[in-house]
């Protein structure tokens, strides 16, 4: 899937904030016997560590509850802007009926490793833009009357991206025949620089821990979401007959299909989010490094921490847009426990991977499970697996809502874990 291109700017500022989420979307199964690094973004499989991190690495990871290994549901590569590091992000659930809904039963660790060639182009940049500085406090002197500061120390100690370049796409392009893509227009590196890549495998789990087979790659696309007044002609969705009343209609009907209207306005809001993303209907997650998560419902014990006394209807007006952000206080979550550093919002899994990533698919062999022949289960095999369920013995699909994983904004070098918050799937009151 080729990346469309970077939603046009907004010019008035009176939708939502389009362009920083990145979507990934599943692309396509990871062929047997490919052996995917650290460096790249998939879903189901084994995790993949970086070659540094031997030491540090688990050897397998448990549910908290039931304590047995418990399979990936996500691995994403995610360096962040101007780091120094390879960042990769692990999201592991377990799958036992029984533990449901448990806390513990979804865990995510984060693996960094200093990348030299991130290094050396962060080195680049800098001097870059200390050349820059310095022909400006030049200008400064040669011009007496120029009212513009000088700029003094702490360069790099600014929020603002410094070098003003687009953000890299944090994922690693899906690589073809299992081989490890580059992640971000770099110079060409050093044979030294190759040489020290190459030194160590990376280390990765695998049978028999329990995996969903096949493991598949993940594309990534901007989050693109149409305005909400613009019926515009360059909409190629739309329908030249349709009226603006016909279109308002489908629209009421398809969230008729979805939810009893008014049910909640953040699940609305949630489910209209993901649902309108151009080309991201299918998405399986959202990156956005230190912004705003998008919550699933009103009513999860994770909505009211992370959002204190916000308002949980929609404004009566439908265009407007409730401000969630303005009551996001994640100031509850704990700081990273290597480095003290503040945890920020990453990435987080919205339901449609669950339709991916299914009980059937879970295998402990490293291979896809071969599909049983369907066969007519007799009355006694029924009940016994009936009861087996309800025992919570087997293996059932997962409930939950979304998963948001925060993690070290300063990004220390290292494996651990990182904190998981999780809303579960809604229970549908009878
Ligand atoms: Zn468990
Ligand atoms: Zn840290």
């Amino acid at each position: 899937m080729v990346p469309r291109p970077a939603p046009p700017p907004s010019d008035d500022g009176s939708e939502e904030e389009v362009g920083t989420t990145l979507l990934a979307l599943p692309d396509g199964p990871i062929e047997a016997g490919a052996a995917p690094s650290h460096t790249t973004s998939y879903i189901g499989g084994y995790p993949a560590f970086p070659p540094s991190t031997a030491s540090s690495a688990p050897a397998a990871v448990k549910c908290g509850v039931c304590q047995e290994p418990i399979p990936l549901l996500a691995q994403v590569y995610a360096p962040l802007v101007d780091g120094e590091n390879d960042r990769t992000v692990y999201v592991w659930a377990c799958a036992r009926a029984a533990c449901k809904r448990r806390e513990g039963s979804i865990r995510a660790f984060r693996a960094s490793a200093r990348n030299e060639e991130y290094v050396a182009d962060v080195a680049a940049k800098r001097a870059e833009a200390e050349r820059i500085a310095a022909e400006e406090r030049a200008k400064a002197r040669i011009n007496p009357f120029t009212t513009k500061d000088a700029p003094t120390g702490g360069l790099f100690g600014s929020a603002q991206p410094l070098f003003g370049a687009a953000a890299a796409n944090p994922f690693a392009a899906p690589a073809p025949a299992g081989e490890a893509a580059p992640a971000a227009a770099v110079a060409a590196p050093t044979e030294a620089v190759a040489a020290l890549s190459i030194a160590t495998e990376p280390v990765t789990l695998g049978p028999p821990l329990p995996a969903y087979q096949p493991a598949q790659y993940l594309a990534t696309i901007d989050e693109y979401l149409p305005l909400p007044e613009s019926d515009d002609e360059d909409d190629v969705d739309s329908d030249d007959d349709e009226t603006p009343e016909m279109k308002a209609e489908w629209r009421d009907e398809g969230w008729e299909r979805l939810l009893p209207k008014g049910v909640d306005d953040i699940f609305e809001r949630f489910v209209r989010r993901l649902d309108s993303a151009e080309d991201g209907s299918t998405q399986v997650l959202r990156y956005d490094f230190g912004a705003v998560p998008l919550p699933y419902s009103s009513s999860s014990a994770l909505f009211k921490k992370l959002f204190p006394g916000a308002p949980v209807r929609a404004p009566s007006s439908e265009e407007e847009e409730v401000y969630l952000a303005d009551w996001y206080k994640p100031s509850f979550i704990p700081p990273c426990p290597r480095c003290k550093g503040k945890r920020v919002f990453e990435v987080q899994l919205v339901p449609q991977l669950i339709n991916v990533l299914r009980p059937s698919a879970l295998s402990t062999t490293g291979a896809a499970p071969v599909p049983a022949p369907a066969k007519n289960l007799t009355e006694d095999e029924r009940k016994a697996e009936l009861t087996r369920l309800a025992k919570g013995e087997g293996e059932s699909e997962m409930e939950w809502g979304t998963i948001m994983v925060f993690s070290c904004e300063k990004d220390c070098v290292g494996v651990g874990e990182e904190w998981v918050g999780v809303e579960w799937e809604a229970v549908v009151e009878a």
